[in-house]
């Protein structure tokens, strides 16, 4: 599956807020919002746009897009399932982003960062139900068993994940026991349990034209 392979930093600075997409240093000063907040390129320090309409909506879909790792065809099909199932639509498309296997596995404070939790399960350091899983955008439901595999709960950068995000908040739709390296689901991600700053109606919007 294709992925999007250039500097992400510039994709914080082009929505002008941090996305955090590259672990501990975005928790540091290094990180280019604390030094650099103005949009890429050439223009970038020229003043930034008033966004209204079109170009707010367009945003708020980059923004989660951004976020979660996505590439545009793939979410497009995100949204079309979310907007096929019961509910509401922005918050069906947040919960299955969620339950992705690399969101859950960064979640459960494995990975510093999503793209290194989406690394970690396309080799093979998974397991969900006793069996391997190596497809990032497998979803979880709830009573999965999500655990790190027998051969690699000595991995170094998993370790060292663990202990870097000692200080983070567990999702209250898992029960993450980090000392096991595993967890369990124990329900459907709520829009309320979701830590992520969008505003989904805008992309629901922005695809119903
Ligand atoms: Fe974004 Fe992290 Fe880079 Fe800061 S360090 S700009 S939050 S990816």
């Amino acid at each position: 599956m294709a992925r999007y392979r250039d500097p992400v930093c510039r994709l914080c600075r082009r929505e002008g807020m941090k996305l955090f997409l590259k672990g501990e240093r975005c928790h540091s000063d290094k990180c280019a919002i604390e030094r650099r907040n103005v949009p890429p390129g050439q223009h970038g320090k020229d003043r930034r746009p008033r966004m209204l309409g079109y170009g707010l909506q367009l945003r708020e879909k980059q923004k989660l897009r951004r976020i979660y790792g996505i590439l545009e065809h793939q979410f497009r099909l995100y949204f079309e399932k979310a907007a096929g199932a019961k509910g509401i639509t922005g918050e069906k498309l947040l919960e299955l982003l969620e339950r992705r296997l690399d969101n859950v596995f960064y979640r459960m404070g494995l990975a510093t960062s999503r793209a290194q939790a989406r690394q970690a399960v396309r080799h093979g350091h998974m397991q969900v139900n006793g069996r391997k899983v190596n497809i990032p955008s497998f979803l979880v439901k709830p009573g999965d068993v999500v655990e790190v595999r027998q051969g690699s709960r000595e991995n170094a950068a998993i370790l060292a994940s663990r202990e870097a995000t000692g200080h983070q908040a567990t999702p209250a739709w898992m029960e993450v026991d980090r000392e096991n390296l595993r967890a369990r689901i124990t329900n459907v991600p709520q829009r309320a349990d979701i830590a992520v700053p969008i505003q989904e109606q805008l992309i629901v919007e922005l695809y119903s034209k």
